[in-house]
């Protein structure tokens, strides 16, 4: 069996208002020799993990699903927060096509999601059944995020490996093709290793006595002195510790897992001091759009699977339906062969070949190419070319927008939302 990638160009650029329209100007065209579609899928997204420093982690569980399959070494972000990025894996839409570019730290309205067609909705629509854990309080019901799932369920992270086991265990064997969401949320502020991983990393204990004691902010305050260089222990550690839960959760699919494509992939990722700025606010550098993405297809042996070097996280519903065998919406991934494109409030990152990465955190561009500086400090002299690239992704994407806030959040998951600090935002400063 041999799965195949292909990215092919496919004439001049043309309007494309979303996954159900034609292929805009260059389209990634799945091909598949005698396929082996998957019967099932699992889709793990793990909340803030940053590629590098995932790397520099333990991650045994992680490194098999990508020895076994295939991980696209530039994977970026759509959006640097979680709603903006789920609505962009869910629609497999840009941040520009969905609209969603909202403010965090107002934790009052919220527009409901986009009137598009959503991931579940159209696994449902062939047959799956669908369901959800999400430990992220912001994915409620409320804004939308449950369109397509017969079980859309608020969990965390320990429990959500024991409850996939007992839907598998219950309903898998059912003749029904079934599709399993989890948002873990383990590398979010604040962050709480296990005792095992704390030792590992140096940790003393007194760090997390009190629940919200390592939390982002201290980095932003460096409160301690010190600080960044402690969370990011803790943040390493933590990731460790999903990683184990990503192992529970490989295994909860018992006898299905042979029947399973999983993906593996992250909303965004955080900066822990890099340009004098920690958490995941406002900004477009590498550490936040920088994620890891793994698809292992069972039926399909590593080396022979090949996926795009570079691949915005939007493209994850076109990844399942093809290993899913599925045609429709998403069998031909418009958004593949785009420039990297990650967004937020306005600021802009893209990138057309995965290391030349355009930034626009005013109007102003500033160029750096990430193989000599990979932590963008020296800005390029010429535009290399990107005023035009950016010109051109606009011209292929239609700008979405969005209804009125409606999306009432209650007070409980506000009180969620307010202890994972999205109220510590600061207001961007001024200038570049
Ligand atoms: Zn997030």
């Amino acid at each position: 069996m041999i799965l195949a990638l292909l990215l092919a160009c496919q004439g001049e650029p043309g309007p494309s208002a979303g996954p159900t329209t034609a292929p805009v100007a260059e389209a990634a065209v799945f091909a598949m020799d005698a396929p082996a579609p998957a019967k099932h899928a699992l889709l793990v997204v793990i909340d803030t993990l940053r590629a590098d420093l995932a790397a520099e982690a333990a991650t045994p569980n992680l490194d098999a699903l990508d020895a076994a399959g295939a991980s696209v070494p530039r994977a970026w972000s759509a959006g640097t927060w979680t709603v903006p990025s789920v609505v962009s894996i869910f629609t497999g839409m840009s941040v520009r096509q969905h609209g969603y570019d909202e403010r965090t730290g107002q934790l009052g309205r919220y527009p409901l999601l986009p009137e598009v067609p959503m991931l579940a909705q159209e696994l449902e629509a062939r047959g799956f059944a669908c369901e959800g854990f999400f430990a992220n309080p912001y994915l409620s019901e409320e804004l939308g995020f449950d369109r397509g799932f017969q079980s859309w369920r608020r969990s965390v992270d320990k429990v959500m490996p024991d409850q996939l086991a007992q839907s598998v265990n219950e309903s898998w064997g059912d003749g029904q093709r079934h599709f399993a969401y989890i948002h873990l949320i383990g590398p979010h502020s604040p962050v709480r290793p296990g005792p095992e991983a704390r030792a590992r990393h140096d940790l003393e204990d007194h760090w997390f006595e009190d629940r919200k004691d390592l939390n982002i902010g201290r980095v932003k305050r460096n409160d301690p002195p010190g600080a960044a260089d402690v969370y990011t222990r803790a943040y390493k550690a933590v990731v460790e510790d999903t990683d184990a839960r990503l192992g529970q959760l490989v295994e909860a699919l018992g006898p299905h897992r042979k029947d399973t494509v999983i993906l593996v992939t992250s909303d965004h990722g955080e900066l822990l001091g890099e340009h004098d700025i920690a958490g995941h606010g406002y900004w477009v550098w590498e550490p936040l759009t920088h994620v890891p993405l793994v698809v292992d297809h069972p039926g399909v042996p590593g080396p022979e699977e090949s996926l795009p070097a570079t691949l915005g996280i939007a493209s994850v519903p076109a990844l399942l339906f093809h290993a899913l065998g599925l045609e429709g919406s998403w069998s031909t991934a418009a958004d593949a062969a785009l420039p990297l494109a990650s967004q937020r409030e306005g600021k802009l990152a893209l990138s057309p070949d995965g290391h030349t990465k355009g930034v626009w955190h005013t109007s102003q561009l500033e160029v750096f190419d990430l193989r000599n500086d990979p932590g963008e400090t020296r800005p390029l002299a010429s535009d290399q070319g990107l005023v035009e690239a950016r010109a051109r992704w606009e011209a292929s994407i239609p700008e979405g927008t969005l209804g009125a806030a409606s999306g009432e959040l209650d007070p409980a998951t506000r009180a969620e939302l307010e202890a994972l600090g999205y109220t510590e935002q600061a207001p961007p400063p001024a200038g570049p």
